[in-house]
Formats: C-alpha cells, structure tokens, sequence
C-alpha cells in the first residue's frame, strides 16, 4: 500500500530522486527526511543531541554519587526476556509475589522481543507500530532497557530511521506538572539543544519521546475530556500534552513509548496503543550471566551462583535484576572483606546484610534518627518522594543529602535537568523491609501507638508473640498479598543473627528460645479458614525466613514415601506441599487433591500446586474434588487452572472440579483457559458446580469456541435451565463437536446428547434414562427436547420430565417424538408438569400411532380431571397398548375416571398390573370395582391404590408361564 502511495507523490524536491521517508512542509512539497534535514541545517543540532544522549547513556548510575561515573553500561547490561503480548494472569497480586510465582513461566506462550525491535513490524503484523506500551514489576529493568535503546541508537547502531530520541522521564516531568508549556518548549526545557529548532524544523524530524516510569507519574491524564491540541507551538498543560501526543493528534508522525509497571498502565487506553511488551526479568541463564558480568574475578562470580543456586527462594528473588544487584552487592562485600561467619540464605538475611553494607560505608552520628524518620516515610505508601515529602516527615533535607550518603544506595538520588531532587527506594522490597524494621523498632521501643495504628482497634499487644500472629492475620486478609513480603522480613527480624547485624536498629530484643519456639509454633497451627491458599503459603515463607526447616524436610520425606495416600497432613505441610509442587522441577502428571489425607483446610491450601503446570509441566489430570465439602473456588484458583489450560503445549486432559462452587466471576476465568487455543481437556467434571444460568451459557460458547477436544462432560446437580439446554444442543450441533458422553451418575441428565449420535452408543450403553426432573424447564425446553429426540429416538428408553413447567403446549411438542416411528420409549415421567386435560387428548393420539412399547407412564399431580383420563383410556383400552403402570396421584379425579378405567381394562385387560390414583377424594372415587378387577384372574392387575380396607384383593399375582 505504501508503494502505491508513494509512486502517486512527486520526486524530492531537493534530490530529484524516488522520495525516501517522505515529509511534506508547509508550502505543500515533498522530501526525503533526510534531505530535508541536510537542507535546514538542522542535521548538525541533532548530531548534537544525538552526542548527548550517548554520553548520558554511557555509563550506570547506580551508585547516586554525581563525581563517580558507574561502569559502562554495555559492559553490565545483560539482556532482558521481552515478549510481545501480556501473559494472562491477573494483576491483582502483590508485584512481587507475582514475580515468584509466574516465575516459572513458559517461555514459549509469547513471542520474545529484542530491545531494538520494539517498534519494528514483525511479518505478519499489519499497520506501523506508532505507540509501544512497555510493562514490568518494579525493578525488573524497564529503565535500563530504556537506556540501552538510547544508547544504541546514539551510538549510531540501531533505529537510525529516527531523528531524535527524546527521554521524558515521568519523575521529572512531575516537577513542572503545574507549568504552562507547548511541547516545543517542553522539549527545550529538558533539552536545550533544540532551543534553535523551529516548529516546522521539528514536525519534519521523526521523533520518538520515551516516557519512562508511568507509575510514578503525578499527571493526571485524562483521555477522555482532554482538549485537542495539535500544534506543537500551542500551550497547555503537561497532561494535556501528553495525551494529544500519545492519541496522536499532536506530532502524528512521532513514535511514542512509555513504560510502566503493571498496576499503572490502564491509565493508557488500549485503544491508543498499538503493542504491548512486557519487560520479565532474567531467565536462569541471564541470571548467571549478570553475576559474570558484574565480576572480573571468575570463581568470585562462581561462588556466588552456586550460592545463591543452593537458596531457592533467593535463586527466584534474582529474575528481578535489582535483586541480583542487591546480592551482589552484599555477597561481594561479604566475600571482599574479612567477613566472617555464614552467608545469607534467606531474604530477611539478605535485606539486612544490604542495609548494614549500606550504613557502614559511611557512620553518622544522627545515623538511627533518620533512618527512623525514613522509616515513617516508607508507612506513607508512595513510592517516590520529593523534598516537601521528606520535610514532611520532619527530615532536614540538607541532613537528608547528608542521609543519602549514609545510605546511598537505598535512596537513589535522582539527577535529572533540574536541580530539584527526587528520592526514591531502589525497589519496593527495600521499602517493606525497612518497614519490617520500623515495626520491630518501634515496638521494642514501646511505641505503642504506632503498633496500634497499623493493627487498627488492636490494642494490648503483650508480647512479639502476639504481635507477629496479628499482623499475619492482618496480612492473610489480602486479597493482593501487599502485606507478604513485609510480614515475612518480620518473622526474619526475630532471628537473633539478623539483631546480631542490624545491632541496636531493631531495638532491645525479646527473642529467647521460648518466644521464638512459640512464634513458630503459632504459624504450623494458624488456621486461615477460606482465604485465598496462595496467601496462606505465605505462612510457610515465614518458617523459613525463621530458618525453621522442618516442615520443609518433612514434605520432602513425603514426597519419597512410597505410601503417600496414607500419610497425615498438617494444614501447613499442605500450604508447604502447594508451594514445593509449584516449583518442583520434577514432572507431576496427576493431581488428585481428594488423595490426600488431610483436613477440609489442607486440601483447599493444596489449590495453588496446579501453577506447576504452568511451564512445560505434564500435568495431566487434576482433580479438586472435595468429597463432601462445599468449597468456592476463587477468581484466583481458576486463573491457576485456566493457566494450564492456556499453556502451550497444554498436557492437561482430564479436569474434575465436582463439588466446588464456582461464582460466575470463577466460571468466566476458567472459560478464558477453555478457550484457549492451545487448550487439549478431554474430560470436563462440574457436577453440583452451582453453576448460575449465565455460568453455564459461558461454559457452553466456551466450548464451542474449541468444541474439538472434549470427549466426556459431566454437569449434573446444577440448576440447569431452559437457556442451558438449548445452548448445550448448539454445542452438539456444531460440526466439530466430539462429545461422546455426557453423563451423570445422578438424574439430571441432559437431552441433547441425542443430536447427532456422537454420544449415543457410549452413553447410552451405559443408562438408557433420561431423567430431567426439577429442572426448571417450559414449554420451551419440552419443545427443543421433542425436536431433538425426533432426530434419533430409537436410544431413549425412559423420559422423566418430572417437575418442570412443561405445560400442555411442551407436551403438545414432546408428541412429535413420541409418534415417531422409532421412539423405543418404555417410560415416561411427567408428574407435576402443570399439565391439563389437553396434555392427555394429545398423548393418547401421539401414544395411539406408535404404542407397542410404552409400559410405564406416570401423570401424577396434574390437573387432569375425569374428561383427561376419559382421552386416555381410549389409548388404554387399545389391546396394542402395553402399559403396565399407570400412575394418577392427585389429578382432581372422580367416580367417572374410575368408570373409565374399569371399561377400558375390559378391553385391554392383559397389561396393566399397577395403579395409582391415590391422593385423588376418596369419598368421589369407586375404586372398589377396580379392586374387584384385580380379584379376578381374568385381569393382570395386582395393585390398585388408594387400597380400599377390608378389600380381598390378591397382592401378589404370579406371572403365568
Ligand atoms: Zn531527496
């Protein structure tokens, strides 16, 4: 297309040659851009700029010290893993628990992306890519990948296409958000080099602005009442500017990228973006690689990986590049200097080597003081500080610059164009840590009412016990897990080895063996009731920042035992099991949570080991069964199964989820894994499910968006309703249905399976009843079930339609089927269906053209009435009729319907043994000639009820041979 519209444009106007990247100016001509560029002598201001940027690149910051240059960038920067596409998790966890938990990801579900592609079209993708929204958990490296691209394209490697790179960090952007600007003066502001650029210099320039840090964005952006501005010489605010340039009315022709963590990027509409990447993290290998990186020394760097190799938990920690950066800077120091005593080889162990390595490499005197006040700040939630936050918090900011020093790296200073200092905490786990201290600090302080603050209407806390067990009680409330990684420093900080290191900061210590002993004890025994099982894993994280290893090596003898399905589990060896199948390496093909011997607690905290199929895991049976327990299963769990489902290749094939409740949020998640292209389930349980009516219209588009799979469904023991059925009949019409049983143990059985033949043989091999009683069906079900049967009747021997409002007009459609040459029907059930006379006229003549196998019918609780019977004893009397039982409770019947029976049982009087007309006056009725009847022996009928007292009447009736 583009071709064509460039073959319509004229020559440049300047090289007389075929227009490469075309710019039209205001006078209506064309030009390449780079001749152009040459031509207005802005060329020599944008090599400039371009210099700059390189300089700026260059080298990392990361120590805050203005006078000490970092090292080179290209020596340290190790790729990231980037994907196109976001992965399909929910975005409501706690970030950094996200990054644990999805950090076994399968690498092969989206497509990696290099840095310098971020805007290249890939082959089949249509369109140009304009706006590239770059998510990623803090610290996972958004910002340096962000410098790398800058760097390699200063550097005149990469991306030259474009004129000018132009980096507006959010951070900075804050500090003039009240300001009036055009974006003209806006770029002068950060970059005075295009101070001598003019409007039209600039809208001939391709140019890309990287808005880096959205979450630290204090703009309000607004994309829906913001005023349209699309001249860069017109002022307006900040905000303003920035959406007219990311819609694209202001300087269309920019590219625009703008990264984010994960909880801040709705604030863009996907409607303005044209790709979506996630920055995450290192794999195993980049985790390594970095550590090589960062030490000349080999068997330093050596050291260090099978070091942190050996700590799971700090192995996972380090996909996160300001984790491996944290390590490396504590193991160095360790390592380096004369050191003394064990590594760490837990997080809160970590945490506190770092911020002792931190506060030696310069002592204080006001040292404790500020770090107290610092710790105030952290309890304010944001993540970013400027000097009137700091003064806030009673902090002098000259002694803050004096802080920095002492604690440089855990405040970054950052140093943008203007001379106004933003702090930030390096990562936020460097926060919930120094939050952890604070809490320990202020409680050894006795500084009750900060305690009491947190905990809210808490008060009397007496011992760290009690304190401990009411904060992780707080923390399993969560929905998110905000609170996990605080809680865990906090167990970690009642080690005597992290007072040991942290000195007098944490304040006089409490910890004998026997506190510690019962805070221990207190986490194997919380009870955690029906919170999400992820949080409850998190008590475990506890035990071990607590280095108590127990129940860690109990699951582990578990795991080699022979006979496992005898063997007593705790809550916590549950909530420990989950988390270790989670990660295991080792293929785990079966998940039967009902196998397990533990408590109702226990198996539903063993929910979150479904994530191991996640990966390249072989899952491939799950079954969440809860015998008797009704458990719901949450958003969250089914995002677990529909993971599985999702992944690519998907192993799992079977999925029983019988007896758990799933709201309709729950059945919609696991709907998105059904969906799934790459979904392979062949067995589908949901029986007693409470599936809503909407779940089940959800389930069923679900299904047949990927009908080619599912062989065995089960959904019994839900209220299924007319929509449902007719939903589930369009799912057996479709083409590529391969459903061959649909099946309950139970009654409810569904009438579709009769559709095409796909399910007969199987199924009806099997149990050849359909019983659908209570259902809640009408008319209009009773209508779509005649319809279906008459399409392959000869398979359903017993109908039971009981209790659903068929009304007349659903029996009236029900005929159809029964006329049909080829209905078998030996039963029918159609007791309470609101079913008048009318019913019995039509199925007496339906009955009359096809009753040779018909030897059970039950009417019961209709209205009926005498003229009703009346129509149906002309079938009755038929000698070809070969009904045996005969059931009319509570129809409204009298003398009459007696007369009639009694006549129509003379003419036919070798088939019908049983009769109910119980529940019908008895003061109306004769049944005494009926029970005469059953005297004679003339008569095949043994049983007539209501009995008549004193009757002679022969009970049993041998059959003749
Ligand atoms: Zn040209």
């Amino acid at each position: 297309m583009k071709t064509t519209e460039e073959e319509k444009l004229p020559p440049c106007s300047l090289c007389e040659d075929v227009l490469k990247d075309p710019v039209s100016t205001s006078c209506g001509q064309w030009f390449c851009r780079q001749c152009i560029i040459s031509s207005w002598n802005i060329k020599e201001l944008l090599d400039e700029h371009q210099t700059s940027e390189r300089r700026r690149c260059e080298n990392v910051t990361e120590r805050s010290d203005e006078t000490q240059r970092g090292p080179p960038l290209k020596k340290i920067y190790t790729e990231l893993y980037i994907t196109e596409g976001l992965r399909e998790e929910v975005q409501t966890q706690h970030e950094i628990w996200q990054m644990e938990t999805i950090s076994k990801i399968n690498y092969l579900q989206n497509l990696p992306i290099k840095c310098q592609e971020i805007f290249k079209v890939l082959t089949d993708q249509h369109g140009s890519i304009r706006v590239v929204l770059t998510i990623g958990v803090a610290g996972v490296g958004k910002t340096f990948l962000v410098q790398k691209f800058t760097l390699d394209w200063a550097e005149g490697l990469e991306n030259q296409d474009i004129s000018a790179v132009i980096p507006l960090s959010f951070r900075e952007m804050n500090l003039i958000r009240d300001e009036q600007h055009s974006l003209l003066t806006l770029i002068q502001v950060f970059y005075p080099t295009f101070q001598k650029i003019t409007a039209e210099q600039l809208s001939v320039c391709k140019l890309l602005f990287i808005f880096d840090g959205l979450d630290e964005s204090r703009l309000s952006l607004d994309f829906n009442r913001s005023q349209v501005v699309s001249d860069v010489t017109q002022k307006s605010s900040i905000n303003v500017l920035l959406t007219n340039l990311i819609q694209g009315h202001l300087l269309p022709s920019a590219l625009v990228w703008i990264t984010s963590r994960p909880a801040a990027a709705n604030q863009i509409p996907p409607s303005c973006v044209s790709r979506v990447t996630e920055v995450r993290g290192f794999t195993d290998s980049q985790k390594e690689e970095c550590f090589r990186r960062r030490f000349n020394d080999e068997d330093v760097s050596s050291k260090i990986i099978s070091h942190i190799k050996a700590s799971k938990s700090l192995f996972l920690m380090c996909e996160v590049p300001i984790f491996c950066w944290i390590t490396a800077v504590v193991l160095e120091h360790m390592m380096t200097t004369e050191q003394k005593g064990e590594l760490p080889t837990t997080m809160t162990d970590m945490y506190s080597h770092f911020l002792m390595v931190q506060t030696k490499r310069k002592k204080h005197k006001y040292q404790q003081e500020h770090e107290e006040n610092l710790q105030e700040l952290t309890e304010k939630g944001n993540i970013m500080f400027y000097q009137e936050d700091l003064e806030q918090c009673g902090l002098d900011v000259r002694e803050v610059s004096m802080y920095s020093g002492v604690c440089t790296e855990i405040f970054k200073r950052e140093c943008g164009i203007f001379p106004k200092p933003v702090y930030c905490f390096v990562h936020l786990s460097v926060q919930e840590f120094l939050a952890a201290v604070y809490m320990i600090h202020c409680y050894s302080n006795k500084k009750i009412e900060v305690v009491e603050n947190f905990l809210k209407n808490q008060t009397n806390i007496s011992s760290l016990v009690e304190l401990l067990s009411k904060i992780m009680k707080k923390s399993l409330q969560s929905q998110t897990g905000h609170m996990d990684l605080f809680v865990r420093f906090l167990h970690g900080l009642s080690l005597k080895s992290n007072h040991r290191i942290l000195g007098n900061l944490l304040g006089r210590s409490e910890n004998n063996s026997e506190t510690f002993k019962r805070i221990i004890n207190n986490l194997k025994e919380m009870k955690t009731n029906d919170m999400s099982p992820d949080r409850s894993i998190n008590i475990f994280h506890c035990l071990v920042e607590m280095k108590d290893l127990s129940v860690h090596q109990e699951i582990q003898e578990f795991l080699k035992s022979e006979n496992r399905s005898e063997k007593e589990l705790s809550e916590i060896h549950c909530s420990a099991l989950a988390y270790m199948l989670q990660m295991s390496e080792e293929v785990l093909e079966e998940l039967y949570l009902d196998q397990y011997k533990t408590s109702r607690e226990g198996r539903w905290r063993l929910i979150p080991a479904v994530r191991n199929c996640r990966s390249q895991r072989k899952l491939t049976i799950l079954c969440l069964y809860f015998c008797n327990y009704s458990y719901e299963l949450s958003e969250i769990d089914c995002e677990a199964v529909a993971f599985a489902l999702k992944s690519n290749p998907s192993h799992l094939t079977e999925l029983d989820l019988n007896g758990t409740i799933l709201q309709d949020s729950a059945v919609k998640t696991l709907c998105a894994g059904l969906k799934g292209q790459h979904c392979k389930l062949e067995t589908l349980r949901l029986r007693s499910c409470s599936l809503s009516e909407k779940s089940f219209t959800d389930l069923v588009s679900a299904l047949k968006s990927n009908p080619s799979h599912l062989t065995e469904l089960v959904l019994d023991g839900n209220n299924l309703q007319d929509s449902g059925v007719l939903h589930l009949c369009g799912f057996l019409e479709s083409p590529d249905c391969r459903l061959q049983t649909l099946r309950s143990d139970k009654f409810y059985l569904l009438p579709c399976c009769f559709y095409f033949g796909k399910l007969r043989n199987i199924y009806f091999s099997r149990e050849q009843s359909i019983l659908l009683r209570y259902c809640r069906m009408s008319d209009v079900s009773g209508g779509h079930l005649g319809s279906t049967f008459g399409s392959n009747p000869s398979h359903v021997t017993e109908l039971n339609l009981g209790a659903n409002n068929l009304e007349d007009s659903g029996v009236k459609q029900l005929c159809g089927f029964l006329k049909n040459p080829g209905c078998r029907l030996k039963t029918l059930g159609l007791e309470k269906c609101c079913l008048s006379r009318i019913s019995c006229e039509v199925l007496a003549s339906a009955l009359k053209s096809n009753p040779s196998h018909l030897t059970e019918l039950d009417l019961s609780e209709n209205k009926l009435q005498d003229l009703g019977v009346k129509h149906l004893c002309g079938f009755l009397g038929r000698p070809d009729c070969k009904v045996q039982t005969l059931r009319l409770k509570k129809c409204s019947l009298t003398k009459a319907s007696c007369d009639a029976l009694v006549s129509a049982l003379k003419s036919n009087p070798s088939h019908l043994t049983e009769l109910d007309l119980s529940g019908n006056d008895p003061n109306g009725l004769d049944v005494q000639q009926l029970q005469d009847l059953v005297a004679s022996p003339d008569y095949k009928l043994s049983t007539v009820r209501p009995e008549v007292m004193g009757s002679p009447g022969r009970q049993v009736k041998l059959p003749c041979v």
